[in-house]
């Protein structure tokens, strides 16, 4: 290609532009001034990817603008030797033709900024010539979506697995160009949901990482650089999981790896969980195992010259080390946090002695959630921290006050502003469910941006990531709320309606009418559930039933019948370009439908499972059971109409002063056990639904929370409020126990004090209950004794959506004989 030639050095220009910049506000709101879209686009001869595909988006957006069609491959631009008299020159302060003039443009190096990885765009004109650049080669991409950003353009969504382009250029009527435009986004670094695109054998998987750049969002694993916009000086990460002892030298170094039941431990290789292992913290020699291995990634990943952050995080939930002298190590501090930190603090202190430049983040997530109770010298040599908001609630804001769980949340969130440092989101709004479902939380995603920027002050957001660990999961199904969390950590000043609008314009076109209506009344359903939901990967099937009204299915139907009907009239005789636009706009409404249709079928088999149980008045003795229905034990769904091998049965009713509930189970294995109660002895109760357990999960009348029950076979009793261990600790409710091998039989008083109600509940009151026996099931091949459980009406556990309604009946609790 011809090589354009320059009438002004690069060092004339320079000065040039030091006298524009004396006369120019830096921080003027972006306005136009001057059309570039016929103006040839140029990069330097030392180009990197991003800066070469910042060049060409702004082509095949000028060739848009120009009422021609999406060249969506063959766009090239011109290469410069000289800074070119006229046209756009993209590129960051590292290409030839920007760094001459990066100090006047205020481009200071993402590495060197302040804060540190400071992200900055410049677009800027002088004379005849635009600059669109930034202080990273993504930055000079970054500034190019930018640009047609404000120009028009919208990218909506990542490729779907059918190529589906969620770019959209035909919008735009012009390149107008700001005259002094400097911008840097609200949070440090921007990343999350499709986590794993770069290891993705998804189709498409590339081209999503590329469009959610284009809204300045980086899609991947910190850990991860690849993928197509990461070339040149790439930001890289040390890190996750940097402290944990290496599965295959356990032979070799067992002392390393923690003493559990009296035996050093490792995760089984090749079984995917390697990583979730603590090490034995009170080994020196691991402790510099730790740090010779990151030296070791850190040159591995190319040094100085790429990686900025070490990245130290605590393993998945891995088990503590028993040895004596990690016993004792932890009982020097005043909690469980404070030891880690200090852990943390003294590993990243002798690496930053190596290495001062890199920035130390970590987490604050299972063990170390809580602020440390040692303070802030356990947090030497920590830059930033991400929260993980895991426990809050996934249906209401933080600003809701009358919910329960976040509270919980944002108190401990409120003791970390003690630590004096910017502390960042490690986010889990797309993982809360398994199987995945399309979540209509851009009011929620914006939320969180508003709420981490305000927490924040006088810092700047660090890292703000969204987790999405199941591959094709919540955050690629939840295009808009995925889309309105990018556009809020880029720039906050939009609401999350005013994304919605946009979304719904660009995305649906004509259709864009009655699809609008229908995502706010989505949006609206969501929030207005009288359930709280928490932690991840829950089963969604209860969330179906309380989201979902007939009404909102059949608005639904509506607004995707009518808003594909009018994409379609407008489809006939239309241009070719603008019948390209409208097939987009098509695929993109098909998905949403997808989406819709998914909830709107498993709302149908949630009403299946609907199950009421009349709770009928009795004796509060051995009569009242005996002349009460036995409802059986179900498997789990979708298999629970199959035979529960434990042939086990529930029975439910009420006293003047108490609920009753019966569990009967025949459990051919069950062994009889000594039962001695024990009460508020949280580590006897196994989380891991051991067999012979069993539990109860009841939401009283008007509650939007729910009572946790459990009892084991040895005799410990546990009680929770929803999923919070320490909520809830009652010793009013009074439990009995018969068993014999092959036999065991539960019986509970429950008085209605325990659920805070006064006197006896009203003819009406409903309560809901998930009853689950979690017994024994022989495998008869190897011979393994696994859990089997069956349950009211089946077992759902913290999913009390789908819990059997236990309805107080008006007919003075006894029906008519
Ligand atoms: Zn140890
Ligand atoms: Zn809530």
């Amino acid at each position: 290609m011809p090589l354009p030639t320059s009438r002004l050095s690069p060092l004339a220009f320079a000065a040039a532009l030091a006298a524009t910049v004396a006369t120019t506000a830096s921080a003027a709101p972006w306005r136009p001034e001057a059309d570039f879209s016929k103006a040839p686009v140029y990069v330097a001869t030392n180009a990197t990817v991003p800066e070469v595909e910042a060049a060409r988006l702004i082509l095949r957006a000028q060739a848009m603008v120009a009422g021609g069609e999406d060249p969506l491959t063959n766009a090239v631009p011109a290469v410069a030797t000289n800074f070119p008299s006229a046209g756009i020159v993209v590129g960051w302060q590292g290409s030839a033709l920007v760094a001459p003039l990066a100090k006047d443009l205020g481009l200071v190096d993402w590495y060197e900024a302040k804060p540190k990885l400071q992200d900055t765009v410049v677009q800027k004109v002088v004379g005849n010539t635009l600059v669109v650049a930034g202080n990273s080669p993504q930055g000079a991409y970054w500034s190019a979506g930018d640009l047609l950003y404000r120009n028009g353009a919208r990218f909506l969504h990542g490729g779907g697995a059918d190529g589906e382009d969620g770019t959209f250029l035909e919008y735009m009527t012009g390149l107008m160009a700001p005259r002094d435009w400097r911008h840097q986004p609200e949070a440090l670094i921007r990343m999350g949901f499709n986590c794993r695109c770069g290891a993705s054998k998804l189709k498409g998987a590339e081209r999503d990482a590329e469009l959610v750049a284009r809204n300045q969002f980086a899609a991947r694993n910190g850990a991860d650089a690849t993928g197509p916009l990461n070339g040149g000086r790439a930001r890289e990460w040390l890190g996750v999981e940097s402290i944990q002892p290496p599965v295959n030298e356990f032979k070799k170094h067992p002392d390393w790896f923690p003493l559990i039941d009296g035996k050093r431990w490792r995760p089984a290789p090749g079984s995917g969980w390697e990583w979730v292992v603590e090490g034995c913290w009170s080994n020196d020699e691991f402790a510099d195992w730790v740090v010779e291995n990151n030296e070791r990634r850190y040159q591995q990943r190319g040094g100085s010259n790429i990686v900025a952050v070490l990245d130290i995080t605590n393993s998945d939930g891995g088990r503590r080390c028993q040895c004596d002298d990690c016993v004792k190590l932890r009982a020097s501090y005043p909690d469980e946090s404070s030891c880690y930190f200090d852990y943390q603090t003294k590993i990243a202190l002798r690496f930053k002695e190596r290495h001062p430049h890199l920035l130390v983040e970590t987490l604050a997530y299972i063990m170390s959630r809580s602020y440390p109770k040692a303070g802030n010298k356990v947090l030497r040599g920590i830059d930033a921290i991400d929260y993980c908001p895991y426990a809050r609630c996934f249906i209401h804001p933080y600003a809701d006050k009358k919910c329960p769980t976040n509270k919980t949340d944002l108190d401990r969130m409120a003791e970390w502003k003690k630590a004096d440092l910017p502390i960042g989101d490690f986010d889990y709004m797309f993982d809360v469910f398994n199987p995945p479902m399309g979540l209509p939380v851009w009011e929620l995603t914006a939320d969180i941006v508003d709420y981490w920027k305000d927490y924040n002050k006088p810092h700047r957001m660090p890292r703000m990531y969204s987790e999405a660990a199941v591959e094709g999961g919540c955050g690629s199904r939840s295009r808009i709320a995925a889309y309105v969390f990018c556009r809020k950590l880029w720039d906050a000043s939009r609401t999350a309606d005013d994304h919605l609008r946009d979304w719904c314009r660009v995305g649906f076109g004509e259709g864009a009418e009655p699809m609008l209506a229908f995502l706010r009344a989505e949006a609206t359903a969501w929030t207005n559930q009288p359930v709280h939901l928490t932690a991840c990967f829950n089963n969604p099937l209860g969330t179906a039933k309380t989201f979902m009204s007939d009404a909102l299915v059949a608005q639904g139907s509506n607004a995707f019948a009518k808003a594909e009907s009018l994409l379609s009239s407008a489809a006939k005789g239309a241009s070719s370009r603008d019948a390209a636009r409208i097939r987009k706009q098509q695929a993109a409404l098909a998905f949403e439908r997808k989406v819709f249709e998914e909830w709107v079928a498993l709302r149908a088999k949630a009403l299946a499972t609907s199950m009421e149980i009349a709770l009928e008045s009795g004796e509060p003795d051995e009569k009242g059971f005996a002349r009460m229905k036995k409802y059986p034990m179900a498997t789990r769904y979708p298999s629970w109409q199959g035979n529960d091998i434990t042939d086990s049965f529930a029975q439910f009713y009420r006293t003047a002063d108490a609920l009753r509930i019966r569990i009967t189970s025949n459990d051919k294995l069950f062994k009889e056990q000594k039962w001695q109660e024990r009460r508020g002895d949280e580590g006897k109760f196994d989380w891991g639904c051991k067999a012979g357990t069993m539990e109860l999960f009841i939401q009283s009348p008007g509650q939007s929370g729910y009572y946790h029950f459990a009892i084991t076979a040895e005799g410990a009793l546990y009680d929770a409020l929803a999923m919070d261990a320490k909520a809830f600790d009652s010793s009013d409710w009074k439990v009995d126990s018969a068993q014999r091998d092959g036999f065991w039989q539960l019986t509970l008083t429950l008085p209605w004090g325990v659920f805070g109600i006064e006197g006896e509940p009203k003819p009406g009151d409903v309560f809901r209950a998930v009853v689950v026996n979690n017994a024994h099931k022989k495998n008869e091949k190897s011979g393994d004794i696994a859990t089997f459980s069956v349950g009211v009406p089946f077992p759902a556990y913290h999913d009390i959506g789908v819990g059997a309604a236990l309805v107080i009946d008006d007919f003075g609790g006894r029906r008519p004989e």
